[in-house]
């Protein structure tokens, strides 16, 4: 029977040559091979877009193998098992796994991980706050950057998927101060008024460096850093002696077609005694339980919220892309199938 099923997916049609723009994405429609022995069939019901694909957009080789031009693109997805070949999985059980950007993906069973279910929650949370994006939160702000009680944060991309979830845990640990940063004034509000930041600005309405310090005036202990560039340099300004920066992302970078200037203060670590920390979620599996208990339990109990902007459609899914990179959500940006 699966002979016969098609699937619509998305290629890379052609390498993004700075900003990605939607003739670099092209959707096809393809036969779906019968599940060997060991894998399963499942329908997508949400993808994910997310920014570290845009590296992967480049013919460069990284922690990741480059996408190939005129194949499917591959990213987090949730969807049903609607055909199983393996003893493990059964139709209709629900799972994560990691090859979005298709309708329908053949995957073994092995690489799936059980999707978590929350009353009240919708199953796209697992590709944002209960999934990678949350855990990057979790395990960059309690683990790489040794998040203490008392602390003062700041977090750059404040209003996305990363972001909102370390400014959330934060003030759920007992920040003294947690500071965020985005990219309009609607986000800003926000911020303050819906995620509980004690003081938040736009870093398009005026030099970085200058705003951080009028709402840290006392320094902070923490900087959970997903844009590098000014918010770098400002945070290496407002850093008290023995701050800790976590270097999860460095998005204001990602289209840059020539390598960008370092902050030009970077020698401030010294007399401070920084540390500055660089991650990649995937070293931090370990985390995983403790995290989906913990942030599983907040979702569960009001106190922490799950954001999403939905785009409804694989056919606008390059599109999500394209608005995710300029900043067109507010919490997660997930595609609905
Ligand atoms: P977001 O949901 O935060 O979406 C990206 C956001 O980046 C946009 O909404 C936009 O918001 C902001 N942005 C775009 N361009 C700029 C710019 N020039 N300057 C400042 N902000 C900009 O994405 P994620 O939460 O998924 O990812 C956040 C960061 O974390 C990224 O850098 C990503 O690569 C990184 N990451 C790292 C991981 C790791 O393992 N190290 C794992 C997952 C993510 P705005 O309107 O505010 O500009």
């Amino acid at each position: 029977m699966s002979d016969t099923r098609t699937s619509r997916q998305v290629n890379l049609a052609a390498r993004p040559n700075g900003a990605p723009v939607p003739s670099d994405f092209e959707i096809v429609e393809v036969d779906v091979p019968a599940p060997a022995d060991g894998e399963v069939v499942v329908k997508n019901t949400f993808m994910s877009v997310d920014p570290y694909m845009r590296g992967r957009m480049n013919d460069v080789k990284s922690y990741v193998p480059p996408f190939q031009i005129g194949e499917a693109l591959a990213g987090g997805a949730v969807g049903e098992v609607i055909e199983s070949n393996s003893p493990d999985l059964a139709v209709g059980d629900h799972v994560v796994h990691g090859l979005g950007w298709r309708e329908v993906a053949v995957v073994p069973a092995n690489q799936t991980q059980p999707a978590s279910a929350i009353d009240g929650v919708s199953l796209s949370a697992n590709l944002g706050v209960l999934g990678m994006p949350g855990l990057t939160a979790y395990a960059g702000l309690l683990e790489v950057a040794s998040f203490g009680e008392g602390d003062a944060v700041f977090v750059s991309g404040a209003a996305g998927a990363v972001g909102s979830v370390v400014g959330q845990i934060a003030k759920l640990k007992g920040a003294s101060r947690v500071i965020g940063s985005a990219g309009s004034d609607d986000k800003v509000t926000f911020l303050s008024d819906q995620l509980g930041f004690d003081a938040a600005f736009n870093y398009k309405s005026g030099p970085v460096t200058k705003q951080l310090l009028g709402a840290a005036p006392d320094g902070i202990d923490v900087y959970f850093d997903n844009v590098g560039g000014d918010h770098l340099q400002a945070a290496l300004h407002a850093l008290k002696v023995h701050g800790r920066v976590a270097l999860c992302g460095a998005i204001s970078v990602y289209n840059n077609t020539e390598p960008a200037p370092g902050p030009n203060n970077l020698t401030l670590a010294i007399g401070k005694q920084l540390t500055l920390r660089g991650f990649i979620v995937s070293d931090f599996g370990s985390m995983r339980d403790q995290f989906v208990t913990e942030v599983g339990g907040w979702l569960a109990d009001g106190s922490l919220r799950n954001d999403e902007t939905i785009v409804d459609g694989i056919e606008n899914a390059g599109e999500a892309f394209i608005g995710l990179l300029a900043g067109a959500n507010t919490g997660k940006m997930v595609v609905s199938i």
